[in-house]
């Protein structure tokens, strides 16, 4: 999942140091093998056949960035190879020739055009752009025909996200075929160009492209591993994983979705000109729907999500197609005749792959649905010594930076103001003010449905208010995003904890930086020094932030959270809060669940943390951990503030016990302390 360094935390040494030093032998192993391939078996129809696995692992590796990293289903993406292919296929083909003129011959300098005789006299242009000027122009057309089809789409979810790409997954093929005069129809192009290299065309020899297909699927499981790795693949997995919990931790959904999109549509892009060239023709039909699906089924055999599952599925699938399934059909031929059936003697196994992928994919649903190569590898249970391991409390040297000293502790931190919050007809927030001065703690407690998560959803930018004012330091926030409103210094956790189930304590905690961070694509990939830096920085913060809580997640940070216990994954959700390194944090009932030992614990932490200068805004049902914790105290009643005051002043307050008395007597007599409400 993650570097070898983070894996190996709460593991023995040794078993990381063997793990890390299998790795690049094994990747060594299997890049001698692709490369002596052809030396040793130098068969055409072989060599060609394992080209075509590669292009389709390519084209796997692309779609694993927008499916599995990023969980969106795409059933068109085969458009993208297509319009990488066409733009490749017209640039370098007789398809398009205009008359020659002057304007050509810088043009023709460069390479790109040639003049050519025309069919009725005179002189045309023919288009010759370079396979390997191609390649990258391909990926940056796909890609921003990508951005150009999501801008507008991505924000639709799950099914209705799936249709749309399935309607444009049929356009496309539909316009090539249409579109006669740039592509030559349902015929396609002919006579597209084979690439160049050092003077010597690749002509019809599978040899050559073998090995640009395989050196561009290297590149890409490399560069699908380190965006894996990076603050780029956090961001996809967070989207994947909770949407609105990446959101909250300052993730800009649109902008990530989009970028995962023209990454994977520029994958495609590249790969169709590789796909093309070795074809030297193109039609419509080799893009059509079946290939998308087929794409698909490949990274969901191989593990969905999992960069080297996407490569053997699509090596195995298509190498079955092509290799195993003509054997298998020669072998149950032969053993018809043997038998003397005349049905097996004519069964044609290669004329019913689609039959074939449908009973694998049934089959992988039922036995092995995590695929292949799995993208989460099972988790070791913590040894003995691991759990009770002493950590070192984090406290002394935790400098939340910007959280005290900025500003004078007493100014209004956060000031809402008049807000209101109707669900139709339902007044959630009626008018609500309340102040959070810098440096202080301020708790909401009021009866279930009373309107405290919504304070925080309207504060957070998750729910639009109806009316009213929200300042943080003097800044007006109402109507910003929540990624927006995370960048400006508020973090917070969820009622009902909404972390991202399948990644690492680690990570999460790292998703909680991405404010912070910077990395950029580019960065992400090639890693220069400034990134290196970065991502080390952010993973010393993430381990200083989670020794806050002691040993209880330090020996963890390697373990899925879906896996925690309800305490440690509260503790994890705050965090990833704190690692955003934020001026306030909102914390949604943080003690709900926890035992009264778990509980006193944590109060003990938040304490901790204001004595640090962090300024708390908290819901909390718990009247003894209210009254520790809090300088003030908010009654909401009904969507409306019925008081406020310090603990014991509230806790007297009549408008109070009649609230809750009016609702549940118990609890009142329980000193105001009601049970956990599910939002
Ligand atoms: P609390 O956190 O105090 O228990 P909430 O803020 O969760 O209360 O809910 C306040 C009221 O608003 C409840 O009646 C709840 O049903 C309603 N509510 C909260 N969120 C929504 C929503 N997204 N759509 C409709 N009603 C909502
Ligand atoms: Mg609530």
């Amino acid at each position: 999942m993650s570097d070898n360094a983070t894996a190996a935390v709460g593991r023995r040494p040794l078993a990381a140091l063997a793990e890390g030093r299998g790795k690049p032998a094994a990747i060594a192993l299997l890049a001698a093998v692709a490369v002596l391939y052809p030396v040793a078996f130098p068969n055409q129809a072989n060599v060609d056949s394992l080209a075509n696995a590669a292009i389709y692992a390519a084209l796997a590796l692309g779609l694993n960035i927008v499916v599995g990293f990023t969980g969106l289903l795409d059933l068109g993406y085969a458009a993208f190879f297509a319009i990488g292919a066409y733009a490749y296929g017209i640039l370098n083909s007789f398809q398009l020739h205009p008359a020659w003129g002057p304007f050509w011959v810088p043009l023709q300098h460069l390479g790109l055009v040639m003049p050519f005789p025309g069919n009725s006299g005179g002189t045309v242009v023919h288009f010759t752009l370079s396979f390997w000027i191609a390649l990258p122009l391909a990926a940056v057309i796909s890609a921003g025909c990508g951005m150009a089809f999501g801008a507008p789409t991505l924000r639709l979810r799950g099914d209705y996200l799936a249709i749309v790409t399935l309607g444009f997954g049929e356009i496309v093929p539909i316009v090539f075929r249409n579109w006669s005069s740039l592509t030559n129809g349902a015929a396609g192009l002919n006579g597209v160009g084979a690439p160049v290299l050092l003077g010597h065309s690749f002509g019809v020899n599978a040899i050559p492209y073998y090995y640009v297909a395989i050196a561009l699927v290297a590149f890409l499981i490399f560069a699908s591993l380190r965006l894996r790795d990076s603050r780029i693949g956090r961001a996809w997995m967070a989207i994947r994983e909770d949407e609105i919990a990446a959101g909250a931790m300052g993730v800009n959904r649109t902008r990530f979705k989009l970028l995962a999109f023209a990454t994977g549509a520029a994958f495609a892009g590249a790969t169709g000109v590789v796909f093309i060239a070795k074809l030297q023709t193109a039609t419509p039909d080799m893009f059509d729907f079946p290939v998308s699906v087929m794409i698909l089924v490949m990274i969901v055999f191989g593990g969905i999500g999992s960069v080297w599952g996407a490569v053997a599925g699509a090596m195995i699938l298509q190498l079955l197609q092509s290799w195993w399934l003509p054997d298998l059909s020669g072998l149950v031929d032969g053993l018809g005749r043997l038998l003397g059936s005349r049905w097996l003697a004519s069964v044609d196994l290669t004329q019913s792959t689609e039959l074939i992928f449908g009973i694998i994919l049934v089959v992988m649903m039922l036995y092995r649905r995590q695929g292949l190569i799995p993208a989460h590898r099972p988790q070791a249970a913590l040894s003995f010594e691991a759990q009770h391991a002493v950590v070192q409390r984090g406290f002394g040297e935790l400098r939340l930076s910007g959280l005290a000293g900025d500003v004078a502790a007493g100014t209004p931190a956060l000031q809402v103001r008049g807000v209101t919050v109707a669900f139709g007809g339902l007044k959630a927030l009626d008018a609500v003010s309340i102040d959070v001065p810098s440096g202080g703690v301020v708790a909401v407690i009021g009866p279930n449905g009373s309107g405290k998560s919504t304070l925080f959803n309207v504060i957070t930018g998750l729910v639009p208010a109806n009316g009213g004012s929200i300042r943080f330091r003097g800044e007006e926030i109402l109507g910003l995003h929540d990624h927006q409103i995370l960048a400006r210094g508020i973090a917070r956790t969820f009622q009902n904890i909404r972390l991202f189930p399948t990644l690492t304590v680690l990570q999460n905690v790292l998703v909680g930086q991405h404010a912070r961070l910077s990395t950029s694509l580019f960065g992400a990939v090639f890693r220069p020094p400034r990134t290196r830096r970065e991502e080390q920085a952010a993973l010393d913060w993430a381990r200083e932030v989670i020794a806050i809580f002691g040993n209880r997640l330090a020996p963890r940070l390697g373990q899925a959270v879906g896996g925690l216990s309800y305490a440690n994954r509260r503790r994890t959700e705050i965090a990833r809060a704190l690692a955003s390194r934020p001026k306030l944090l909102l914390l949604d009932e943080p003690t709900a669940g926890m035992n009264p030992a778990e509980t006193l614990e944590l109060a003990e932490q938040i304490r901790g943390l204001k004595s640090l200068g962090l300024t708390v805004l908290l819901i909390e049902h718990k009247l003894d951990v209210v009254t520790q914790l809090a300088d003030t105290v908010y009654v909401l009643d009904h969507g409306e503030i019925i008081a406020h005051g310090t603990p014991a002043e509230v806790r007297r307050n009549e408008d109070v016990l009649r609230a809750y008395l009016g609702r549940n007597a118990q609890a009142a007599a329980a000193g105001i302390a009601g049970g956990g409400d599910a939002t």
